[in-house]
């Protein structure tokens, strides 16, 4: 009999990762060679992190030995936290500023900080799946409110403001979102965050996308518009920078700080019980802020993400199967099938035929924890031309579907 784990563990799920990625090695050991759009992963596409990045690291290697504070590189913080005061998030300092293993530890540590068992997390539908499976880990309960399609996928505040109960501890945000690409206007932001004042709500802003955005679209971070209001601001260099094998992320307390006080503590001492981050990473966030904006030339027209996504609007447009909310921001596409091969649509059953019989990995929509079944994201990292390639066989396995 194998080992018992974890109860809760099965009700988590991370599926970017998950059986399909596993049939994908298994058919690449095989020998088949697959185009796979399935992780946000920039460095499996060819991309390099800036030349800057890596000088700042290179010529310091052998001061990489020792642990760090557990908040991280002190000159790291204080990078981030100019980066911040920049941007506007009051009182922002080095000591409110702690440095990660990715957002991903973050994520973790900072909802372990907060919750006791059968507290609420409201979280976005669809979520980027690693916010539910840490709620879920540390005891608490998600609460989803809907971004729909017909809504460019924007949240409602009135929905979210209707599912605060008396259990709620927190709002997270996820802007720009994976996996629809929403970039959320000012004046929802503010919205959400009086819905946090009203209840007394810490506010969560993954924002690890934030300078990742499309024609024109301006991001608006929470924190300057939270004042006061509790609020944890998460950032990184895995996406605008490149890096994600670096495992470097931040996150960054705002509000008031006596309100603050015990939170940043449970911060620091999880933290510190798992001693510092990754040390390498920390030598290049200063670089990272204040260094040559390499994003936005990839984000504009003639830009690789740019051109790409341009492929992928232009697919779902010519495509009488598909509909598709033109992301704002990150790094992927979420399209809906629509019409005769929508009908009895099983979001993973389309992924695994496109896999075997088109050599194509996708993500279904409902990974991401939605009521639906009729959407799938892919990264916008691959060339134009892949990103053509793998819509004409998306359509060709959805025509075969609505001739049925
Ligand atoms: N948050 C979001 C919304 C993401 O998409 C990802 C990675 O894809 C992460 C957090 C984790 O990033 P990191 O590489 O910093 O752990």
């Amino acid at each position: 009999m194998s080992l018992p784990t974890r109860q809760r563990l099965s009700e988590v799920r991370y599926e970017i990762r998950g059986e399909l990625a596993r049939r994908a090695r298994e058919l690449e050991a095989q020998g088949r060679s697959l185009i796979k759009l399935n992780i946000g992963n920039p460095g499996a596409f060819g991309f390099r992190a800036p030349e800057h990045l890596q000088q700042a690291i290179a010529g310091r290697i052998a001061q990489t030995d020792p642990y760090t504070h557990q908040q991280g590189l002190p000159e790291a913080r204080e990078a981030i936290a100019a980066h911040h005061a920049a941007r506007g998030t009051p009182g922002a300092s080095a000591d409110r500023v702690f440095i990660g293993n990715g957002v991903s530890e973050l994520i973790d540590i900072s909802l372990r900080a907060l919750l006791n068992p059968g507290d609420e997390v409201l979280l976005p539908s669809p979520d980027y799946p690693l916010w539910s499976a840490a709620t879920i880990l540390n005891d608490g309960r998600p609460v989803y409110y809907q971004c729909l399609p017909e809504n460019g996928f924007l949240p409602d505040p009135d929905e979210i403001e209707q599912l605060v109960s008396s259990r709620t501890r927190a709002i997270v945000l996820i802007n720009p979102n994976n996996p629809t690409g929403a970039n959320y206007p000012p004046e929802l932001v503010a919205r959400i965050v009086a819905i946090a004042e009203r209840h007394g709500l810490l506010l969560m802003a993954d924002e690890i996308y934030d300078h990742i955005l499309y024609d024109g679209a301006i991001f608006q971070p929470l924190a300057p518009l939270a004042g006061d209001v509790p609020c944890v601001s998460f950032g990184g260099l895995s996406k605008v920078h490149r890096a994600c094998g670096w495992r470097v992320g931040w996150a960054v307390l705002s509000g008031h700080r006596d309100k603050m006080r015990d939170y940043s503590a449970a911060m620091d001492l999880l933290g510190a019980l798992r001693l510092c981050a990754n040390v390498p990473g920390q030598f290049a966030i200063d670089a990272a802020l204040n260094g040559q904006d390499t994003i936005s030339p990839l984000c504009s027209p003639g830009g690789r993400l740019y051109e790409t996504r341009r492929a992928l609007i232009e697919s779902c447009a010519a495509s009488p199967h598909l509909q598709l909310v033109a992301p704002q921001g990150a790094l992927y596409g979420f399209p809906a099938v629509v019409g005769p091969a929508a009908h009895a649509f099983d979001d993973h059953a389309f992924a695994l035929e496109l896999l075997e019989s088109e050599d194509v990995l996708i993500v279904p929509g409902s990974s991401f924890n939605v009521p639906y079944r009729n959407h799938f994201r892919v990264t916008l990292l691959p060339q134009p031309d892949a990103m053509r390639e793998v819509f004409a066989r998306v359509d060709r396995v959805l025509s075969r579907r609505a001739a049925i």
